[in-house]
């Protein structure tokens, strides 16, 4: 495995132990050339799985796509590492058996959302903007709407075109 910061090829594992819920072997690493340290995961593969996306193009499913996109919607979030890698492999596990070669990319994000919805709800609000792809005002404040006045999502982080954004956001 080759270090993700230096490039270098003989990283070492120092620790390896199976994810919470044994779906996975992670395995902690080290860079002997920089001491760099990073986490990979083993996993089984079901099936190879083809998105259909908006645009009418294919692309083979990429985990890695999808944990980063959920990544960024939890950034600066306080939930556990463990609970988004759970999310992610819940995500992928469901789509890999249902009984579809193809999925459309809109049947991942409502996914997405749903898992998002139960982890954290600014998390779900910033990827729901994106995701849903706002072009009305209205539909924003609907989803605030349905989220109640708890969780309001920070002005800098709203994905809305400008002077589009919610009254209501904190300042
Ligand atoms: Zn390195």
């Amino acid at each position: 495995m080759r270090c993700p910061y230096c490039g270098g090829s003989e990283t070492q594992v120092k620790d390896s132990r199976p994810s919470e819920d044994a779906a996975a072997i992670r395995r902690r690493r080290v860079c002997p050339d920089c001491a760099g340290r990073f986490t990979t995961f083993e996993r089984v593969q079901l099936r190879e799985l083809v998105v259909l996306k908006r645009s009418g193009k294919r692309v083979p499913f990429d985990r890695d796509k999808l944990q980063r996109s959920i990544d960024v919607a939890l950034r600066k979030r306080p939930v556990e590492p463990e609970r988004i890698e759970r999310l992610v492999s819940g995500i992928t596990r469901q789509l890999e058996s249902g009984g579809e070669a193809e999925i459309q990319s809109e049947a991942i994000g409502e996914l997405v959302m749903e898992g998002l919805k139960g982890l954290d709800d600014v998390a779900y609000v910033r990827f729901a903007s994106v995701y849903k792809n706002f072009r009305e005002a209205k539909d924003f404040e609907d989803l605030l709407g349905t989220l109640g006045e708890a969780s309001p999502l920070p002005p800098e982080e709203a994905a809305g075109p400008p002077g589009r954004r919610p009254a209501r956001a904190r300042p």
